[in-house]
């Protein structure tokens, strides 16, 4: 029997992927299978399983050789569990890997690579402790943040290394999908020894290895905000996203983006009260083109509005009360956004 080269890649696909993040992870894996399905050294032992974590962790490609792989379809939900993660990768270790017998020699340590652009929004200190104790054990845990959204220290806890991709943009990540490449390929050469820093290719331009006794200082409220909002139109979901103003307690709204039915179905947005009143720049449902939105006092939704056509009397999409807008009231009410 064959000792197989375990590859894990973890995922995040919280609502701050949505958009051109997502995109270039979807074309990023995409990628990194086809060119792994040509290397001679990776054909002949490395399996690979992807994870993705939001509001729940998931396997989304089983442990399987990368001659057989059909890259997965990735969608955006709410939440970073990184945590549930952890735990669903100890669990397919468990299930997948072929332990070292006294008759049999098994597989090669698995090689684990996190790719995040938030901080996680559940426990992992128990996964991670849980995840420590698993046999085979692991080779190191690469653990990749892109954008500068990314909380270092954590991070820094969880993998033995980690580095830094500056922005979440499709130029940023598709060179950290040819390090990836480059990374298991190089591993595959000789998957006896863990893949060290030594052996993977060199970092190239906009890639950083972090400093784990010094990660940059993570600022929680300079993250982008996001709100979940229904179009009152159509009465489709999408998200809003701000972006914080460096210089001053605002922020600014950057773009909203479509999501589908069930981006709500295994848990909402949850993130701290935010002052209406620090939301700034008209709004874009991505249905109607509506430009503001207002927010029911009934049941608290989001809703689109269309500043242009704005009518006395509404009905929430959500609760379907009727409601009488009032103008005065568009500053310093709470709402609900997700830092995830
Ligand atoms: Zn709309
Ligand atoms: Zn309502």
């Amino acid at each position: 029997m064959t000792r197989k080269l375990p590859v894990y890649l973890l995922l995040d696909t919280s609502e701050s992927m949505a958009g051109e993040a997502l995109e270039s992870v979807e074309i990023g894996v995409h990628k990194t299978i086809s060119s792994l399905k040509k290397n001679p050294y990776a054909l002949e032992s490395v399996h690979l399983s992807i994870i993705t974590f939001a509001a729940k962790a998931k396997v989304v490609l089983p442990f399987t050789e990368i001659l057989a792989v059909n890259p997965p379809a990735l969608s955006i939900k709410p939440g970073t569990s990184l945590g549930a993660a952890l735990d669903l990768l100890r669990e397919s270790i468990l299930k997948d890997v072929t332990r070292t017998t006294r008759e049999e020699k098994g597989d090669f340590r698995p090689l684990v690579f996190i790719l995040t652009d938030g901080q996680p929004t559940d426990d992992w200190r128990g996964p991670l402790a849980r995840l420590k104790e698993v046999k085979p054990r692991l080779g190191h845990i690469y653990g990749v943040g892109c954008g500068d959204e990314v909380d270092f220290e954590t991070l820094g806890q969880i993998a033995d290394v980690s580095i830094q991709v500056e922005a979440a943009t499709s130029d940023s990540l598709a060179k950290f999908f040819v390090w990836l490449t480059d990374s298991v390929q190089s591993a595959s050469v000789s998957p006896d020894t863990p893949l060290s820093l030594e052996k993977t290719p060199p970092l190239d331009k906009g890639m950083n290895l972090i400093d784990k006794n010094s990660p940059p200082k993570f600022h929680p409220e300079t993250v982008r905000l996001h709100f979940h909002a229904t179009c009152s139109k159509t009465k489709k979901h999408y998200l809003m996203r701000y972006r914080h103003d460096l210089t001053r307690p605002v922020y600014f709204f950057e773009r909203s983006f479509a999501v589908p039915e069930d981006f709500f179905a295994d848990g909402s947005l949850k993130a701290p009260a935010t002052d209406a009143g620090s939301l700034l720049g008209s709004s874009d449902c991505p249905y109607c083109h509506g430009d503001a939105w207002g927010k029911c006092g009934f049941c608290g939704h989001i809703f689109c509005l269309d500043s242009n056509n704005l009518q006395p009397e509404v009905t929430c999409p959500f609760c379907e009360t009727h409601l009488t807008l009032d103008p005065r009231n568009d500053a310093n009410f709470s709402v609900d956004g997700s830092v995830g």
